[in-house]
């Protein structure tokens, strides 16, 4: 495998992503103005783009052998030109009675992404990957422990939720045919860390069909760090979608060792962003609090935590730890965290506490770590 284990020293962070290869151009990367333009370059009218959307998007259908509408030469052309294996899938494994549906794929450089289709009865999640790797460094998640490989580009991202409604669309997940209703950007990654491309990426999946995949904005979650800056651009793209911060502790001290990005944008700063985010787009904050044993999962936390959020539009969403490989921390005991919930849902705030989906799968939160595999 030409996997190159990037160079990060221990405690740095990485904004940027190294420059590699980029990954060949595909009909995903492009809105459907520049299919049309791009089309257009060789030749062919407008319409063919269109068509081909229509097959790729409406219909989930990734052979063109069987777009019969089309020339058989163009097909072929279209497939060469905007239509490249940009996943190869190198592992898929499956619990919960194939319910959840962990993949493992290959990009083009080498590099390895992990994307997660969780079926529940009333709803399919995707949790998908915006970064080979993750340049946070947040010790507790295995993503964050092998550094970061590069920003992945928008199609490589909608393709991940893509191979998910086509495995849905035909029957092959668990539970028979079906679709995505929701997409949550917390496999490898920090979304607001590849802004561009990930708010690309959600374009493409909210836009009606043909030109999109027609997911609605509301079920679409991008969480973050807390990369301030780009909290508050999100919040002018006039993109509805759920904001989740991992905030994980709520006094800078702790923070800056769980989310050493904290370091630069600390709490008060970064729930100053939310706060906005919310009132720019009525859309409630998910605050994500990993409860970890002993660590951060005082009482006296809970209260501060409170303290932080109760007035706002905001939602908890604790998840009780993952271990990682080595990991000297583990999940709470079962009492600290009643205690945890109770002190917050006691002040007023809506809490629900995350199920561990995935888990023997190593496809649960913060377990995607497929570089190092
Ligand atoms: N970089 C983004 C999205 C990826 S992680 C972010 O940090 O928000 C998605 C969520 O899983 C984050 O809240 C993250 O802190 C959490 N997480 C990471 N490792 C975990 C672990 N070992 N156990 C439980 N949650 C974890």
């Amino acid at each position: 495998m030409s996997e190159s284990k990037p160079a990060m020293r221990p405690g740095e962070l990485l904004f940027e992503a190294p420059r590699r290869g980029k990954p060949p151009r595909h009909l995903m990367d492009l809105s459907p103005e520049q299919r049309r333009a791009a089309f257009a370059e060789l030749g062919l009218p407008a319409f063919r783009a269109d068509q081909v959307s229509r097959h790729w998007l409406g219909r989930l259908s990734d052979d063109p052998d069987s777009w019969t509408d089309l020339p058989s030469e163009m097909r072929q052309q279209v497939a060469k030109m905007f239509l490249p294996e940009l996943l190869n899938p190198v592992r898929v494994v499956d619990c919960d009675g194939g319910t959840t549906v962990k993949s493992v794929w290959r990009l083009h450089d080498g590099a390895l992404v992990e994307s997660v289709l969780m079926r529940y009865p009333e709803r399919v999640t995707m949790c998908i990957s915006s970064q080979a790797g993750c340049g946070m460094n947040c010790p507790f998640c295995a993503t964050g422990q092998a550094g970061l490989t590069r920003n992945l580009s928008t199609a490589e991202i909608v393709e991940q939720v893509l191979a998910g409604s086509r495995s849905l669309d035909r029957g092959q997940i668990a539970g028979g045919p079906g679709r995505v209703s929701n997409v949550v950007f917390m496999g490898m990654g920090e979304p607001m860390a590849n802004y561009g491309a990930v708010v690309e990426s959600v374009r493409r999946l909210i836009s009606p069909a043909p030109s999109g995949l027609g997911l609605s904005a509301r079920g679409i979650t991008v969480s973050t760090v807390g990369l301030v800056p780009r909290m508050k651009d999100l919040a002018t793209e006039g993109l509805p979608v759920t904001l989740a911060l991992s905030l994980h502790a709520p006094d800078d001290e702790l923070r800056n060792t769980l989310v050493p990005v904290n370091t630069r944008w600390p709490v008060a700063e970064v729930l100053n962003a939310a706060w906005e985010y919310a009132d720019r787009t009525h859309r409630r904050i998910s605050i994500e609090y990993a409860l970890i044993r002993d660590i951060n999962d005082q009482a006296w936390r809970a209260e501060l935590l409170a303290d932080l959020l109760v007035g706002h539009l905001v939602h908890v969403n604790l998840i009780p730890l993952n271990p990682t490989p080595g990991s000297i921390w583990t999940a709470s005991r079962p009492a600290d965290e009643e205690t945890f919930v109770r002190i917050l849902r006691d002040r007023g705030l809506a809490v629900t506490v995350r199920g561990t989906r995935g888990r023997e799968i190593d496809g649960a939160c913060g377990q995607l770590a497929a570089a190092t595999t």
